[in-house]
């Protein structure tokens, strides 16, 4: 029996969690009452090459653009009057991952492919976002050279206008090209197609922005699971490891303040939630539909409201579900608290640097002591910090890395970036939008792309990552950029290794005693004093030395022993608590001044 409609999700889609889109998009066209099946080609490759090797092409860096380049030999058809470049070589490690792996991309194709016609859709729509382009295309082409009546359509964020244009000069194989949200005009499309198969539609769709996150349905993630099945042991039992959802769209920072690298959100920021009420209710009915409780949350940044109504209403419960979320880096120790209590055991906070001149640069509105006092309040609750390390700012100078890197010993305890990585231009980013006003010439496709599209393809128009002709203080000096590096690495491997470095005020039979492993620590042990106590509560916030009323000896030994680090000016109290013991900040009363 034929269905409507064939959703495909290529590699090198993550498979440790369904993929959000065409979960959302299988949902609204159920919803319309067309057949749909979702075809995760991503588990099948996963399943074929082994879940650790798929894992590590997916998370490969961008800059090698690795999982392109396994579908490139398959991307295309045979054609001498389309010329292409010889792509760019690749590191050692990655080229032998890739020669591992490309024997098995034709079969994979074969598979999919034999999938997807024994379902006999009328319509194929496949998602690219990261590096799915080419694996789009190699399944788009196979389809419609077997079955050149199913329309075959192109969305997800690699699709975005001008990129989707700039695919539809190089793709004849694909019909059209969805650009923006498609929540809405993606199921008016098909049933449109599906009422009337000879109905000559726009080659690109352009999709406005949802206005309300209720028009948007709860993502139906039945073919992941049954994909799953289908795949049997080939895949870790442990899959999937979360549900993806979404609870609001755009970022209310960057829709008034844009930081500068941010590509995120495409053509609009505008911000748009769920109220609370309907955030619960969909967290509740997934979690009552997969018997699943842990929910990965696809938010760029989380919603203010939910300090006041979703996180409470979870934090009531006995055994709230487990989140992790995207946050802005200036949230108080009472909103984190309340966060632990809510079950969000990870976050992703967007730190990015430990300088304030550089997140300024950013535009990033917060400041360096506002992030290490994230790190340390985390630590202290006990939930888990995502962040990267990135450098490579317009205007950074080297004052603005090496004080950080002569620090970084003294945080060892605090949860490491995972990466120390230069700048990539983003398209949608002020970087990219107006590179001259931060001073970046000749704005260009990252090398990796050279040889992955033809000679003629618009490369600017269909890239994502870009290099600029600029460069910086750091850049130029290689030897505080490896000091950094190193101390990073260190840092790194401490956590790596399960050394779990502690700073740390316990309760010994009532008196408060340091715990301190760190590699720097002047002292493992000692009873704590109540006038350093004192001292190191009030500097729970950062404070101008000056400006506080304590004994200035106090203070010096307190920044002799690491407990409190003395950066930018200003003092700041690094040694973690036991939660309760934490003194509550003000309580939150308005949105934080980001
Ligand atoms: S980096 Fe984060 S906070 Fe900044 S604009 Fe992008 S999504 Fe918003």
């Amino acid at each position: 029996m034929s269905i409507d409609l064939c959703l495909v999700v290529p590699p090198f889609a993550q498979v440790e969690t369904p993929t959000l889109g065409v979960a959302i998009l299988a949902a609204a066209c159920r919803a319309r009452g067309l057949r749909v099946t979702v075809v995760h080609a991503n588990l099948m490759l996963a399943a074929r090459v082994g879940h650790g090797c798929y894992g590590e092409i997916a998370t490969s860096n961008v800059a090698s653009l690795l999982g392109e380049r396994l579908f490139l030999p398959h991307a295309y058809r045979a054609d001498p009057a389309v010329a292409f470049d010889a792509p760019t070589a690749l590191p050692p490690r990655l080229r032998s991952t890739h020669d591992a792996v490309a024997p098995a991309i034709a079969p994979l194709l074969d598979d999919v492919c034999t999938r997807i016609r024994s379902l006999a859709p009328r319509i194929v729509g496949i998602t690219s976002s990261f590096q799915q382009t080419l694996a789009a295309s190699a399944i788009a082409q196979r389809i419609k050279d077997e079955a050149p009546d199913t329309r075959i359509v192109l969305g997800g964020p690699n699709a975005a206008s001008p990129m989707g244009e700039a695919l539809a000069d190089i793709f004849p194989w694909i019909d059209h090209f969805f650009s923006g949200e498609a929540d809405i005009a993606f199921p008016d499309f098909c049933a449109h197609l599906l009422a009337d198969p000879g109905a000559d539609l726009p080659r690109i769709v352009h999709c406005p922005p949802l206005t309300d996150m209720r028009c948007s349905p709860a993502p139906d993630f039945s073919d992941y699971f049954a994909d799953l099945d289908r795949l049997g042991d080939a895949l870790p039992a442990s899959l999937p490891e979360a549900l993806p959802v979404e609870l609001s769209r755009g970022c209310w920072w960057g829709a008034k303040n844009h930081c500068t690298f941010c590509g995120l959100n495409g053509a609009t920021m505008m911000f748009r939630e769920m109220p609370g009420a309907t955030a619960l209710a969909e967290l509740d009915g997934l979690e009552a539909k997969w018997s699943i409780g842990r929910f990965a949350v696809a938010d760029n940044i989380m919603p203010l409201r939910y300090l006041t109504d979703l996180l409470p209403a979870l934090a009531a419960r006995g055994e709230p579900p487990t989140l992790f979320y995207e946050v802005k880096a200036n949230l108080k120790y009472d909103q984190l608290a309340l966060m632990a209590r809510a079950a969000i055991e990870k976050i992703q906070p967007g730190i990015e640097s430990l300088s304030s001149p550089v997140l300024k640069l950013m535009r990033k509105g917060v400041s360096a002591h506002q992030n290490i006092a994230l790190l340390r309040d985390c630590r202290s609750l006990g939930i888990g910090v995502v962040w990267n390390y990135l450098y490579g700012f317009p205007g950074e100078q080297v004052e603005h890395y090496a004080p950080v890197a002569a620090l970084i010993p003294a945080l060892e305890h605090l949860e490491p970036p995972n990466d120390f990585s230069p700048l990539i231009v983003d398209r949608f980013s002020p970087y990219h939008n107006t590179p001259e006003a931060f001073g970046i010439a000749g704005i260009a496709p990252i090398a990796a792309y050279r040889g992955l599209f033809p000679r003629h393809a618009r490369l600017d128009a269909i890239a994502y990552h870009f290099r600029g002709n600029y460069t910086t203080a750091l850049i130029d000096d290689a030897d505080t950029r490896l000091a950094m590096g190193r101390a990073i690495g260190l840092w790194r491997l401490q956590w790596a290794i399960g050394a779990s470095p502690q700073l740390r005020i316990v309760d010994a039979d009532g008196a408060p005693v340091v715990i301190d492993t760190r590699r720097i620590a002047t002292q493992a042990q000692i009873s704590l004093p109540p006038e350093w106590n004192r001292a190191l509560r009030l500097l729970e916030r950062p404070h101008a030395a000056d400006d506080l009323d304590v004994d200035p000896a106090v203070i010096a030994e307190l920044i002799a022993r690491h407990y409190i680090l003395a950066h930018e000016g200003l003092l700041l109290s690094i040694v973690t608590r036991q939660a309760q013991d934490i003194t509550e900040p003000p309580a939150y009363a308005n949105a934080p001044a980001a």
